[in-house]
């Protein structure tokens, strides 16, 4: 059987100006990231926010692996700070459903790949935090623009990789040109996690779990699922990703 892959969504409202009430709630999810799980070998199925703790335990008895998608920012209160008035719109749906569900997946040892929003949740749920605003918050350096106006599959800047990570193996390279639209990015890095590539600003880029064989959780800040036909190393981390859910699934059915 092919690994179940959850994919994170978010709840888009429609808003009635007129009437100022929502039109019409939906769950949305960019089929860039439905597609990358897909093409790995997985079953990808979307998971809207939905409220409460035994929901989310329920949906992370059934997974064997979690892609959590990018998005709007996190609420800043999920790592102890006020929000600053560069922060942009949160959905606190979406939020509380994603920290909810870290919790059971990573009790369960289940594999986790982070993107863009996706690392900086991962980040947060183990005890990080972020920068609530990139631009404004991360001085002393002069920033590479992390937003582009070209389509979201070109390359924006340059982003080097740690030699001897598991990110640089599963890869296949140290250097690379990558995507950039984030708002905000890792500031304290959490317990367990490793820094593995930052952009020629300092940026955090990517981050993965001391021991990936251990328990798989990496996370990237560039949107690898738009630029899955751009290089094999974007695929690549699809790839990895659900091999590893895959063998969480093996162990889970022996247990
Ligand atoms: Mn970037």
């Amino acid at each position: 059987m092919a690994p179940l892959i959850g994919v994170t969504a978010t709840l888009k409202e429609d808003l009635d100006t007129v009437a100022e009430r929502p039109l019409g709630r939906y769950v949305r999810a960019d089929f860039d990231y439905v597609d990358g799980v897909a093409e790995a070998g997985g079953v990808p199925i979307v998971l809207p926010p939905v409220a409460g703790s035994e929901a989310a335990e329920t949906i992370a008895g059934s997974l064997d692996g979690l892609l959590l998608s990018g998005g709007s920012d996190l609420d800043p209160s999920y790592y102890g700070e006020a929000p600053i008035p560069e922060l942009n719109v949160t959905v606190p749906e979406r939020d509380a459903f994603e920290i909810e569900l870290l919790k059971h997946v990573l009790r369960r040892g289940i594999p986790v790949f982070g993107i863009c929003r996706g690392l900086q949740v991962l980040n947060v749920a183990l005890g990080g935090t972020l920068y609530q605003d990139l631009s404004s918050q991360m001085d002393g350096i002069v920033l590479l623009g992390h937003r582009q106006e070209t389509p979201k599959w070109e390359p924006k800047h340059e982003v080097e990789v740690d030699a001897g990570s598991q990110i640089a193996g599963i890869m296949g390279l140290r250097e690379l040109k990558v995507n950039s639209y984030h708002h905000q990015a890792v500031k304290d890095l959490a317990p367990g996690l490793v820094t593995v590539a930052h952009s020629p600003d300092g940026v955090v880029e990517a981050a993965e779990y001391w021991d990936l064989s251990e328990c798989w959780i990496l996370g990237v800040q560039w949107h690898a699922e738009a630029m899955r036909s751009t290089g094999a190393e974007h695929r690549n981390l699809f790839a990895a990703h659900v091999e590893a859910a895959q063998r969480h699934a093996l162990r889970r059915a022996a247990a």
